[in-house]
């Protein structure tokens, strides 16, 4: 696979909304160690909501579609997360708008600007112990991969293959690194030097995220 076109981007949906459903537990539990409980019922809420509203957006419009869904997420999340997955998917179709299809290239763009609107909005710098953690590092992921392709020998896989496997990758690698940090923001910072010692529920909701785009996309 080359690019993601709006049907990819609608099955990475409904794929995120089985994941979150099947993760709530876990989410939730990291959420009960060093915030509110809440992080798991607040992902499913969301992509259910999303998936069951898949069907009155653009998909011949990718930009639209991703726009579509953050707006979507910002009118059923509540607490620190909607807002900030919101812009995500919200800023990142921005920067897609028009676009039949995301390459390589044109998905890195888009998911650095989803980043830049997240930490606009949430002033979380990598290391706060955010989904920032996880984001940040997918996003350098995809623009190595489109600056050092994969040497030929290994899967046989596209560039944007290879940058999603890279990306998805990174993420789990930056949510479990967020577990030794201190929060610097959100709820769990209220606990500061208690909130080491256990993982970032927000890192790891986006950490699935990508993990669920990359396996969309086949790999
Ligand atoms: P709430 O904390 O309002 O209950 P959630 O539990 O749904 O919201 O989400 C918590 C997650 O949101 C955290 O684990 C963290 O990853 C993320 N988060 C919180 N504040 C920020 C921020 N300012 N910037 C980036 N991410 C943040
Ligand atoms: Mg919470
Ligand atoms: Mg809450």
């Amino acid at each position: 696979m080359d690019a993601l076109s709006g049907a990819h981007i609608a099955a990475w949906i409904e794929r995120a909304a089985d994941v979150m459903e099947r993760e709530k537990a876990l989410l939730t539990e990291l959420d009960a160690a060093i915030g509110d409980s809440d992080h798991g019922v607040n992902m499913a809420r969301g992509f259910t909501a999303v998936r069951s509203r898949l069907g009155g957006l653009d998909h011949g419009d990718v930009g639209a579609l991703l726009k579509g869904v953050g707006m979507i997420l910002l009118s059923t999340v509540g607490g620190a997360s909607g807002p900030l997955y919101g812009t995500l998917f919200r800023d990142a179709g921005q920067r897609a708008a028009g676009a039949a299809a995301l390459d390589l290239a044109a998905l890195a763009g888009c998911l650095e600007a989803g980043l830049d609107g997240v930490k606009r909005r949430g002033k979380a710098s990598p290391g706060d112990k955010t989904m920032v953690d996880a984001l940040s590092p997918a996003v350098d992921a995809l623009k190595a991969a489109l600056s050092a392709p994969a040497p030929t020998g290994g899967p046989a896989r596209s560039p944007l293959m290879d940058g999603l496997a890279r990306a998805a990758e990174a993420a789990q690698a930056g949510a479990l690194a967020t577990v030794p940090l201190i929060a610097r923001k959100g709820r769990a910072s209220y606990l500061g030097e208690r909130s080491a010692g256990h993982q970032d529920p927000g890192a790891t909701s986006c950490s699935l995220l990508l993990r669920s785009l990359a396996a969309t996309a086949g790999v």
